[in-house]
């Protein structure tokens, strides 16, 4: 008799690899199964990560460092901040590629070209169906984990629920050297995004220069933004939605949903690399007892939710209320903000506590250092 599978990772991104390799580390078989036939392609990120990510994923997929953020406001102003520690810009394609190569490296059987169509799970375990090759197969396995990002196949059948708010995006790879490279550039106001923000990132004689909307056309305002950089040629373009808002429920009988699948992705920047490994990481926590102690019920999987809450959970409903708040602002209201955050004490404190994975921390502290702040944005909405 064939043994069953303990784990079947749907889908090869940092979520799916990284939670396959912890899994595969802790003894388990594990499946990881990859639509693309090349992990990593096609890119859609920035690629911007806090150095937390690499101590996770060990990869040489680093090509810049930056410390500052030009943040750009409608009235034509900027602001500098800086931090003493560097925020990586790394080839995401790469990342990818050295993730899964951890979990092979630990014993996942990798499938690539293998794309999830369909998916059933009881207390008793779960059955996916997937399309390899032109074949249609099924696996029957133990557990099943959805790390199959934001149009998850997992979350549609198993789950019945979508994430609350997804930012569209639209993202160019530039021929373009941005003169300070070690510093990213952020436009805010109505100029440039509704609902979010756009941004240019230095990664030597390439930019990546993108933005972020919500219910609107992201190709609308990219004529704007591309025409603050004079000269660059677009050598690759690339997008895709940003889930900002977790689910209410990440797992069910014999099932889990980790990273962009579960919306667990930072609101304010759309960030969910570091997120996505901390979900995975949580995830093998409570598999690891789950599975020895067989008991794949949803009351035992229900400690998953509370495990990656307890890390994110916080930060993210924290950061979430902000980016509702934020986008509600208008332009006048943006520069209000300019008047008060380009004042040379707040400026030091933004860059003695801001963190790119935890922005609540830098928020309440300036806010509480200048709570008048609050009323003259809302004077200025
Ligand atoms: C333009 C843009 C810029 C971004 N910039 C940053 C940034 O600078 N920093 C940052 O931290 N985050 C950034 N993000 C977000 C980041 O890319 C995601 O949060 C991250 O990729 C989530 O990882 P994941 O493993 O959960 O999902 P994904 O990376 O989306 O991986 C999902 C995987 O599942 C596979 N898959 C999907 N469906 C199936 C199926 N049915 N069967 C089999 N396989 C399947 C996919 O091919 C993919 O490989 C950006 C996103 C966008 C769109």
């Amino acid at each position: 008799m064939v043994a069953l599978i303990d784990a079947v990772v749907v889908g090869a991104g940092p979520s799916g690899s990284y939670a396959s390799y912890l899994l595969s580390k802790k003894g388990f078989s594990v499946v990881l199964l990859e639509e693309h036939e090349d992990v990593g392609k096609p890119v859609e990120c920035t690629g911007l990560v806090s150095e937390r990510v690499f101590r996770m994923v060990k990869s040489g997929s680093k090509v810049n460092a930056v410390s500052g953020a030009h943040i750009h406001f409608p009235n034509g102003e900027s602001i500098h901040v800086a931090k003493s520690e560097k925020t990586v810009v790394m080839d995401r394609d790469e990342f990818d590629k050295d993730a899964a190569g951890m979990a092979v490296g630990a014993g996942v059987d990798l499938r690539v070209g293998a794309r999830v169509t369909g998916v059933t799970a009881t207390h008793r375990g779960a059955r996916v169906t997937v399309r390899e090759g032109g074949d249609l197969r099924t696996l029957d396995c133990r557990v099943v984990v959805g790390a199959d990002g934001v149009n998850s196949v997992v979350r549609k059948e198993l789950f019945g629920e979508v994430p609350g708010r997804v930012i569209s995006t639209y993202q160019v790879d530039a021929s373009y050297r941005m003169e300070d490279q070690d510093s990213v550039d952020v436009f805010l106001g109505s100029g440039f995004s509704s609902g979010f923000f756009a941004w240019a990132t230095p990664a030597g004689h390439l930019s990546r220069i993108g933005l972020g909307v919500y219910h609107r056309n992201a190709t609308a305002y990219f004529n704007r933004l591309i025409s603050m950089f004079p000269g660059a040629r677009v050598l690759g373009i690339n997008g895709g939605g940003i889930p900002i808002r977790y689910l209410k429920r990440t797992y069910r009988d014999s099932a889990l949903l980790v990273g962009d699948a579960a919306g667990i992705v930072k609101p304010l920047s759309g960030g969910g690399i570091y997120t996505g490994l901390v979900s995975a990481s949580a995830a093998a926590e409570t598999l690891e007892k789950a599975l020895e102690s067989d008991d794949l019920s949803a009351r035992s999987l229900s400690r998953y939710q509370r495990a990656w809450k307890r890390r994110l959970g916080m930060e993210l409903s924290f950061d979430y209320l902000v980016q509702r708040f934020f986008t509600m602002l208008s332009d006048r209201a943006l520069d209000a903000i300019y008047r008060e955050v380009s004042k040379p004490e707040v400026v030091n404190l933004i860059n003695s506590v801001g963190d790119i994975d935890y922005p609540s921390r830098v928020v309440l502290r300036v806010l509480m250092k200048n709570p008048s702040m609050v009323f003259n944005f809302l004077r200025g909405k």
